[in-house]
């Protein structure tokens, strides 16, 4: 028995939706991500990006993986790190959950925290990250990498050797579509074109959430955002290269008040507690399914668990600061005495 935590990563049940599929007449099937040890869909990034650099030999035991995240990436490097004996050094912006915060300093990242200032803001987290990444890399003899997980396409390589083969032995085959937010791209792009190398005929969707500007780029041929999203880890305003050479069959934009019912309704209703990124996925199948028709099997992700967020998604008084809707379970007191 010689199975590590690496090997732990991948290989993640797909679960039907009850409710997404009785409401459309296909099966709507969720890829639980949130299995995975670092409890993310970034895992796989973490694990391509980091053997990838060791194959192109620029990193060395005790060497530093540097990287600019929303959060789940620097998890996923940081649990990958661990288990290959290098370091990591993460930068955040400060708007994202405590709760991924505290995950990351509790797996033994350093932890930058940074203002959230727009990508083309010379201080923005992902540019800190890569010129943080030059100045270590000149202060140790042990190697630093910038992992650069927006544009190293060792991330979107991930997606198609693992995700998208994956899903065609768990559906044998049967998958009609694939839908996913972006953040770096990664997922969508890598589980897409894994997925037609099978089937062409397989349908890609994006589904973007507000305050994104891929919609307005594959709709209309140009980069504009539009409105705002609670949902961390994805939401991108740029073209990365991961999304390169990619473009999805269908576009929809999600709000947030399509989506954080789905997530609302499946910790009640299925068991299913749940991040607000699978939110906007499963609302993007639900439109996928209602386009495609009746009778089609349709796979999501289930990026990462609910309790990552519970301090703003399933917090009543953040969701009111948001003048997002409060469901009434939130707030309901026990109702047996004992
Ligand atoms: N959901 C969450 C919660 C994430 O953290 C991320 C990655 N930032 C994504 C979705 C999107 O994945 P990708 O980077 O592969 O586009």
């Amino acid at each position: 028995m010689d199975r590590t935590v690496l090997d732990c990563i991948g290989e993640t049940p797909l679960i039907r939706l009850k409710k997404a599929s009785e409401m459309t007449g296909c099966e709507i099937l969720g890829k639980a991500e949130f299995l995975n040890p670092g409890q993310s869909v970034k895992d796989r990034a973490g694990l391509f990006i980091i053997r990838d650099a060791e194959e192109k030999g620029l990193i060395q035991p005790g060497g530093l993986i540097v990287e600019g995240t929303a959060g789940n990436t620097g998890i996923g490097l940081t649990v990958v790190a661990k288990a290959l004996g290098y370091r990591t050094v993460i930068v955040i912006p400060d708007t994202q959950s405590q709760e991924k915060k505290d995950a990351l300093r509790l797996l033994g990242a350093e932890l930058l925290e940074v203002p959230a200032v727009p990508y083309k803001n010379p201080n923005n987290y992902v540019k800190v990250s890569g010129r943080l990444a030059e100045k270590l890399a000149r202060e140790t003899n042990k190697g630093a990498i910038w992992a650069n997980q927006f544009d190293n396409i060792a991330n979107r390589d991930g997606h198609i050797r693992t995700t998208a083969q994956e899903i065609w032995r768990q559906t044998d085959g049967k998958v009609d579509g694939f839908v996913a937010a972006v953040g770096t791209g990664g997922t969508l792009a890598g589980t897409a074109m894994g997925l037609k190398e099978h089937n062409p005929q397989i349908k890609s969707a994006l589904a973007d959430p507000g305050g994104a500007a891929l919609y307005s780029y594959y709709t209309e041929g140009e980069l504009k955002s539009e409105g705002t999203s609670i949902t961390e880890g994805i939401g991108q305003g740029r073209i990365t290269a991961n999304l390169e050479g990619f473009t999805p069959d269908f576009t929809y934009r999600i709000p947030d008040e399509e989506a954080l019912p789905i997530v609302f309704d499946l910790v009640q209703e299925e068991g299913l507690c749940l991040g607000g990124s699978s939110g906007i996925n499963i609302a993007g199948a639900i439109r996928l399914a209602k386009d495609l028709g009746p009778g089609h099997t349709i796979v999501t992700i289930l990026c990462d668990y609910g309790t990552r967020y519970q301090s703003k998604l399933f917090n009543p008084d953040f969701l009111r600061s948001k003048e997002l809707p409060v469901p009434e379970w939130m707030e309901r007191q026990p109702e047996i005495d004992i």
